[in-house]
């Protein structure tokens, strides 16, 4: 078997984007080399410095090049709720939909025990510390309405029940299977303001 030479081990380095399988990432090296250099190089030196600054903030977990992001250091945000979700782009749905002034924890995730995301790979240990920092009032669950989100919600909502904390759930203006990354504003901002409190 021949050594792998760099073309082929750039076809075969594209391959770890999801949704990439070998054609396409056979279209995209191809594309790249002969089309597109410039495009290559800022891809290239981009990942490069995301790899290399881009880190999680040490409060809400969100991505940022601080050790404490921007939101979780504004005095302006409401410190008492602390809302979860599962990913950034859910954080900037909640953020466009201006229905939430509270802070946020961003799992990265959600348990899916067939995929082999366990409690430990979305972090809930260091979420039930952040939840009770003594400012912490009520934990609002913000996580999709899809098995996986509610099954995530509804462990969450065990692990902080003794806690002396109010714990909601955003209400349901959203659809069964539905992702907040593609709700509307409308829609999700109802949601936040019919949540419930889970017993
Ligand atoms: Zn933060």
């Amino acid at each position: 078997m021949k050594a792998p030479t760099s073309l082929d081990e750039l076809i075969d380095a594209l391959r770890c984007l999801p949704g990439v399988g070998p054609r396409s990432a056979q279209r995209m090296a191809y594309h790249l080399l002969q089309r597109d250099h410039a495009g290559a190089q800022r891809l290239a030196s981009s990942l490069d410095y995301a790899l290399e600054h881009i880190k999680h903030c040490e409060k809400c977990n969100n991505f940022t090049e601080d050790i404490i992001c921007e939101l979780c250091r504004s005095p302006r945000r409401d410190a008492a709720l602390l809302c979860v979700v599962e990913m950034p782009a859910d954080l900037l749905m909640m953020e466009q939909a201006h229905c939430y002034k509270g802070m946020y924890f961003v799992l990265m995730g959600r348990l899916s025990p067939l995929d082999g995301i366990g409690p430990r790979e979305i972090h809930l240990d260091r979420l039930v510390k952040r939840a009770q920092d003594d400012v912490v009032r009520e934990v609002v669950l913000a996580t999709n309405f899809t098995v996986e989100g509610e099954a995530t919600a509804h462990y969450i909502s065990e692990l902080l029940s003794n806690k002396d904390l109010k714990i909601t759930r955003i209400a349901r203006g959203l659809p069964v299977g539905g992702e907040l990354e593609h709700v509307d504003s409308g829609t999700l901002a109802q949601a936040v303001f019919e949540r419930r409190e889970i017993s």
